[in-house]
């Protein structure tokens, strides 16, 4: 049963990794939106303000040919008013000239004010701009990062998955499919040590009988609070398998050397370990 123990503890190991792997496959959706989301708004920052730009300098464009215009009417009005012999029309003229003047006036304003425009929307530009570059290369990074995480844990979990089948057609099928059960109700948390009767994961004591039962280590027991497969964690033949704590050897495990662990391992299983994931205290 020790043995059937290991591989449970096993592929309860692997089931972890694979739900960590997994959930960098649910977030990355989210992720990309938003690199999406800011790249864009950056683009669009940028965009706005150079169409801003653009429509000013068309607006004074326009300015510059009604100032042009009213130039040319005021050299017309000059003419005329030299022309003219009768006082009535001389003041009908003059008065022309008045609103030349005042028009001419309001559009000098006007085009001074598009001018200060102009140039504090021109100085906003090459801060824009470089806020872009690095909005496109943070984009760059973030995005061939997430494909990567994102690859690399999908790698993971094919992976896994085929060394989690090995290691359940390893076991009696019986004994494979309680395991399945267990794991489809609480995927990764299937198991709890026990030790001094005490089950390490939900902190409840067994009943001395039980605790009797799973020393003798013949059957898969649950504990009668959790639900979890027990198993008497200080067996004086054996040590269960540590779970490896290495990120660096995620995936990386072939199946014969997880095997090899599990003959070598002789170090006691961390309580930390499990209390981590599964209750707040530890005790040793
Ligand atoms: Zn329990």
């Amino acid at each position: 049963m020790q043995e059937v123990i290991s591989t449970f503890i096993n592929i309860q190991t692997l089931e972890r990794k694979m739900l960590e792997a997994q959930k960098v496959l649910d977030e990355a959706p989210e992720k990309l939106e938003s690199l999406e989301g800011r790249l864009s708004r950056a683009k669009k920052d940028f965009q706005d303000l150079k169409t801003s730009i653009d429509n000013n300098l068309t607006l004074q464009k326009t300015l510059e040919q009604d100032l042009i215009k009213l130039g040319e009417m005021k050299i017309g009005h000059k003419a005329r008013l030299t022309k003219v012999d009768d006082e009535k029309t001389y003041k009908a003229v003059l008065k022309e000239g008045e609103t030349i003047a005042k028009r001419t006036k309001e559009k000098e304003d006007e085009s001074l004010t598009l001018m200060e425009l102009q140039d504090t929307l021109t100085a906003k530009l090459p801060p824009l701009e470089e806020a872009l570059i690095i909005t496109q290369k943070d984009y760059d990074k973030e995005m061939a990062e997430i494909l990567a995480a994102k690859e690399k844990a999908s790698d993971f979990i094919r992976k896994s998955n085929e060394e989690k089948d090995a290691l359940l057609s390893s076991i009696e099928p019986k004994l494979a499919e309680q395991y399945l059960y267990a794991s489809s109700m609480r995927p990764g948390q299937v198991m709890a040590p026990i030790a001094d009767s005490t089950c390490l994961i939900c902190r409840i004591s067994i009943p001395p009988q039980l605790f009797i039962e799973l020393q003798r280590n013949d059957k898969i027991m649950l504990c009668p609070n959790c639900h979890r497969i027990m198993y008497w964690r200080d067996h004086p033949a054996w040590a269960p398998p540590e779970e490896p704590k290495d990120e660096s050897t995620l995936g990386e495990d072939s199946l014969m050397s997880q095997k090899k662990e599990i003959k070598n391992k002789t170090q006691d299983l961390g309580e930390e370990d499990w209390q981590l994931q599964d209750v707040g205290s530890s005790k040793k």
